[in-house]
């Protein structure tokens, strides 16, 4: 099969031909049909973040397509079912943060195409547990852009607790962006999102978002202020500027949610504000397996739109290169039929 690969980190990607792996029992084998890139790939490809993936390793974590042989033991799917294969590869079930719901902080979880070789291939192994089951009907292209970018800002509107009358700021409108601003308005919220590429805000506004402004032509806080402040601030731009401004956009009682991550890693939280306005800051990592279907179940239902353009796998390092420019709208997925 072919595959890309991380053979050195800050190196581009290499095409390769690798061996289809054989399921072992709980796993299935997937050839994809879709796979979308998504920025954590470019900092695993980059080994940007203090835990790092062990080269040599294959991206992806969008991963979407039909099984095609089936492990001993697997009864939750069968050949020919259409399933993804999520960032959240596998948990244990049986510690704490599993078994009370929380199990993507599972502190033995295998992360797809970080721990675990990705979909960056034409097949791909997923534990059969852990693999989303995609709702006929829905486009595999699409499914892949939900699988992370959807279920992750799905779980951070939750996080957020956003409810109608709610403002809700949105800062980083992109692959994640352009679902976290519909996700808030299924909740109920008002949208204001953040960007500093008009048309992404463009984008944003399509999407029914309130009020959109440029954080490089506009003092963001100001204007999120003059609207009485936000109620849920969810940053996804990778950025500790986008942090520091999400967090000065809140109205008392208001809450950070924190996604993309910096290679940075470092915020400037002033402790003074946050005590006195009664600020929460929580982190929100992809979502569970629970989360995900209701993802995908929202999308079967015509209640999100995605916003996406196809690559072929060959052209893996000149995607990532778009994405790094800042060129691409919203998700580049890459298109395996
Ligand atoms: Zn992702
Ligand atoms: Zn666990």
């Amino acid at each position: 099969m072919k595959a890309a690969v991380v053979r050195e980190f800050g190196a581009p990607l290499v095409i390769e031909d690798m061996t289809i792996p054989v399921p072992g029992p709980g796993q299935v084998l997937v050839k994809v049909e879709a796979s979308g890139l998504c920025h954590t790939d470019i900092h695993a490809a980059h080994g940007d973040w203090p835990v790092k993936p062990q080269p040599p390793f294959v991206p992806g974590h969008e991963g979407v397509g039909l099984v095609t042989r089936v492990g001993a033991g697997v009864t939750r799917v069968g050949e020919g079912d259409r399933v993804a294969v999520p960032w959240l590869g596998w948990a244990c079930g049986a510690c704490e943060q599993c078994a009370s719901g929380w199990e993507t902080l599972c502190r033995s979880a295998r992360y797809t195409g970080y721990t675990v070789n990705g979909g960056f291939a034409e097949y791909v192994l997923a534990e059969a547990a852990f693999a989303g089951i995609v709702p006929a009907g829905i486009d595999p292209l699409d499914a892949a852009p939900l699988t992370c970018a959807g279920v992750t800002t799905y779980k951070a509107v939750k996080v957020s607790g956003a409810r109608s009358s709610d403002l809700v700021a949105v800062f980083g409108i992109g692959g994640l962006g352009h679902l976290a601003v519909q996700y808030a308005q299924i909740a109920g919220a008002h949208v204001a999102a953040v960007d500093v590429v008009d048309e992404k805000l463009d984008m944003a506004k399509r999407l029914g978002a309130a009020y959109t402004y440029n954080g490089e032509q506009t003092d963001v806080v100001q204007a999120i202020q003059g609207l009485g402040g936000a109620d849920a601030a969810i940053v996804l731009a990778a950025t500790p500027r986008a942090c520091e401004q999400a967090l000065a956009s809140l109205r008392p009682n208001g809450t950070l949610v924190l996604v993309g991550l910096p290679a940075d890693n470092i915020m400037h939280l002033p402790i003074f504000e946050t005590v006195l306005k009664g600020l929460r800051v929580v982190g929100s990592l992809v979502g569970t397996r629970v989360d995900l279907a209701e993802t995908f179940e929202l999308h079967a239902d015509g209640r999100t739109q995605i916003v996406r353009e196809t690559r072929q796998l060959d052209q893996v390092n000149e995607a990532i290169a778009e994405v790094e420019d800042g060129k691409v709208e919203a998700r580049l997925v890459f298109d395996f039929r």
